[in-house]
């Protein structure tokens, strides 16, 4: 086999995946929302609603004020009852809109779209049209880092290839696998609004060989045409859907540090994102609900259709409620996501749904003791970014910031392989993701 990627690790048999890809999305509109005004970790918006306005699903209810903000839009229709002042976890300020429903346009389902059920004739669409949309729609990747959609078609540099990234190398994660297996067509749709959007030559739709049924799906859809895509089955292991790993594990060819892979000719969307920039471009609708996956020590998991907003502890309630005693309760994967809380009951868990919230994983908590490391060299082993783990993790500890960008810190893709596979149980991946904001801060 040609070379992959460098580093990496198996961290799962796959069991846990199969704990919420057994059943359809289960579609749920709940009576409230809190939706945050930062749906990204650099996305700040400001309300454009006040309290007693009354709103319709996809009304504009938050404009950017930062670089990496995007509209954000209400996902149901009601009247505001609230805008409150929260902190994030830098006890930043963030507005959050409360919506209370009013049983208007919120219990019928949206119908059909043609975009849905066959691959659309895209010759009217235009390059500028179709970005201006994505932009309108309040859309951002959907895969975690949140940043705008429009913003790296934007760019100057001539793209050669889309990468969609449908790898969903996580453990425990289905969303998007959920996603394309029930909207295959508005997927491709999406993916070539995507491919005209950037004058790519091609799109490549990447698949870890655990989810073969969906590539097969796509594949059944693009069979006997002429489109610009390609679906890749491609072997699993984490973290393929780094964007620098999938750069390297398909194309062969490496993204300079410190470069976007624009630099190189290309561009990559979640296949979640792909969807998105369909249902607005196409259907007109923006960014409002996304599939979450609830998994884990809860009674049923599965994946839920949901609005942005939804109220996490609404979410558990959905799938009937912790089955362990003592619960750590993360938002995203097990490797990547935030912790959330640490015991106590789903009833106390505070926070809803963003728009980069792939998933709330609840796991059974068991303590974990920190001891010195033995200079097994483990973690520089798996680290796929090439970096030496366990020096960074000694000099973040003496505060030596400059010494940490000096071995590259900036350069951690927070995928936490280092810390899952070190013996001493060092928490690397935490600390040297503190030391790269940390850098990032001073610099900018
Ligand atoms: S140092 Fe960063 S990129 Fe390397 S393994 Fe650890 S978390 Fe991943
Ligand atoms: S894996 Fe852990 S014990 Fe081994 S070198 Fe890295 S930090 Fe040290």
């Amino acid at each position: 086999m040609r070379h992959y990627f460098h580093g990496g690790i198996h961290p799962s048999d796959g069991t846990d995946k199969r704990l919420s890809n057994q059943k359809p999305i289960r579609v749920y509109t709940p009576q409230v929302v809190e939706v945050s005004m930062k749906q990204s970790p650099g996305g700040f918006c400001d309300a454009v609603v006040n309290v007693g306005d009354k709103v319709a699903k996809g009304d504009l209810i938050g404009k950017p004020v930062s670089f990496s903000g995007a509209n954000i839009h209400a996902g149901i229709s009601g009247t505001v009852t609230e805008i409150r002042i929260d902190q994030d976890a830098y006890g930043r300020e963030v507005k959050t809109v409360v919506i209370q429903a009013d049983g208007t346009g919120n219990e019928k389902k949206d119908s059909v779209c043609e975009y849905e059920e066959k691959i659309i004739d895209l010759s009217g669409y235009a390059r500028e049209d179709i970005i201006a949309n994505m932009k309108e729609g309040g859309i951002i990747g959907l895969g975690g880092a949140g940043f705008p959609a429009h913003i790296k078609y934007e760019t100057k540099e001539k793209i050669k290839y889309i990468l969609v990234n449908a790898a969903e190398c996580e453990p425990y994660l289905t969303c998007d696998h959920m996603l394309v297996m029930e909207h295959g067509y508005a997927v491709i749709n999406g993916v070539l609004l995507l491919v005209k959007a950037s004058g790519a030559d091609k799109a490549i739709i990447c698949f870890e060989d655990n989810k073969k049924d969906a590539a097969g799906h796509l594949q059944d859809i693009i069979s006997n045409t002429e489109l610009p895509v390609e679906i890749k089955i491609l072997p699993t292991k984490y973290p393929l859907g780094g964007e620098r790993q999938l750069v390297e594990a398909v194309l062969h060819m490496e993204v300079p540090a410190g470069k976007l892979p624009a630099s190189i000719g290309v561009i990559i969307n979640n296949v979640g994102t792909a969807k998105a920039v369909a249902d607005m471009v196409i259907g007109g609708n923006p960014l409002t609900s996304r599939v979450v996956t609830v998994t884990g020590k809860v009674r049923e998991p599965g994946n839920y259709l949901v609005p942005i907003g939804t109220r996490f502890t609404e979410l558990i309630n959905l799938s009937g409620g912790f089955t362990a005693e003592n619960c750590r309760v993360i938002e995203g994967g097990p490797m990547t996501g935030h912790c959330l809380q640490i015991g106590g009951t789903h009833e106390e868990l505070m926070g809803s749904v963003a728009k980069t919230t792939s998933a709330i994983v609840v796991l059974e908590d068991t303590s974990k003791v920190e001891t010195p490391c033995i200079r097994c060299g483990e973690c520089e082993r798996v680290c796929p970014a090439g970096l030496a783990p366990f020096k960074i993790d000694f000099a973040a500890i003496e505060d030596d910031i400059d010494l940490c960008r000096r071995l590259y810190a900036t350069e951690c893709i927070s995928c936490g392989c280092c810390s899952y596979v070190c013996p001493a149980k060092r928490e690397l991946a935490y600390r040297i993701t503190e030391a790269k904001t940390e850098i990032l801060r001073h610099k900018a």
